[in-house]
Parts: C-alpha cells; structure tokens; sequence
C-alpha cells in the first residue's frame, strides 16, 4: 500500500547519507545543450521536502528538495544568460532555466526578511553525490494545492514518517522559532 505513495524519485528508495568528504558541487540544468551551472562552495544546510506549489519539482514528484547555501558561497559559473527570475514580486526571487524551467536557485533582496543572505538550491542538481538529505518534510497540506486528495493526505503523512521526514505544515520547530525571534526582534519586544 504504502509503496504507491510518491514523494520525490531521491526519496522513495529511502534517504542516502551525506558525505564527509562534500565540500560542494555544481548544480547542473537538464538542458542538453549549453546547460546552466551553478557552482556551490560547501555543503548545503536545513535540506527538506517542500510540498508548496511554488518550488520546482522534477515531473512525478510530490515534493520539492531544497536547500539552503550562504548567498556568498554561491556563483553561476556557465549559461547564466539562460536565466530568469519566474516571479519579481515573491520574495523568494527563484532563478530559472528559460530553456528547461528548472529553478537553479532562489534569492532574498529583502535585508528585513529572516533569511535574507542564503540562497535556496535544489540540492538533487549536484552533479556530485554526498549532499546532505533532507531532514523533514515542510507545508506538507500545500499538495492538496496541486491536487493531492486530502483523503489520502493520511497515508502520505505516514510515508513521510516512515521514510523518516517528520511532517510539517510550515517549516520544522527550529526554523519557525527563527522566523519568530527574528521577527521578535524587528519589533524590539524585550526577552521574557
Ligand atoms: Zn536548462
Ligand atoms: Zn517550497
């Protein structure tokens, strides 16, 4: 039963460990021709499985992979021309192949929001292995947005689970508790 639950081709075999020796990679379109390749100086951080409707995904995926690099430890090496930014007014500024439509990596410009200064990847673009694997899934309720059967939305959570990607309907514990101190602290609230 469960093994009919798709959740991203990387994932559904089960998680691969990162390796030690990842000091980063190039990710890497799936145009043939003159792909676009971003290189990423070190290994990426808080990997997870996205469920909103507006990261890239290969076909037949439920969920997303991404990832986060500092914005410095990242550069567009070849093809950047082929490059567009899919929405101006997200704040997610997502960075995409004009040829294939695949997102090589999301950008904040706002120095006020919570993650300003990292860049979002799609790790399973490294042309490299060793990246590290996701670590739970976030706005897991968001694939009913792209069509997910909420009346299935029961077994899906128990395959994320299995798989060992804790669901989230925003993003983990940690990150929401970042968000909210960031914001705490923009507002000038006094610690408790
Ligand atoms: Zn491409
Ligand atoms: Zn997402």
């Amino acid at each position: 039963m469960s093994e009919t639950i798709r959740i991203h081709p990387l994932v559904d075999q089960g998680l691969k460990p990162s390796s030690a020796q990842f000091s980063g990679g190039t990710l890497v379109c799936h145009c043939k021709e003159r792909p676009v390749k971003v290189r990423v100086s070190g290994q990426v951080a808080h990997d997870h499985a996205c469920g909103c409707t507006k990261c890239w995904k290969p076909p037949g995926a439920t969920f997303s992979l991404v990832a986060v690099v500092p914005r410095d430890k990242l550069e567009v090496i070849e093809n950047g021309d082929k490059l567009a930014i899919v929405d101006n007014t997200a704040a997610i500024q997502r960075y995409a192949c004009t040829a294939c439509g695949v997102h090589m990596y999301g950008r904040i410009e706002n120095k006020n929001h919570p993650f300003y200064g990292l860049d979002f990847v799609h790790p399973e673009l490294f042309q490299e292995p060793g990246w590290a694997p996701p670590e739970f899934a976030a706005f897991v309720s968001s694939v009913i947005e792209s069509g997910y059967k909420p009346e299935r939305m029961g077994a899906l959570r128990s395959r994320l689970k299995e798989i060992g990607l804790e669901p989230y309907d925003c993003l983990s514990p940690p990150l929401m508790d970042a968000i909210a101190a960031h914001g705490a602290k923009a507002s000038s609230v006094p610690p408790p």
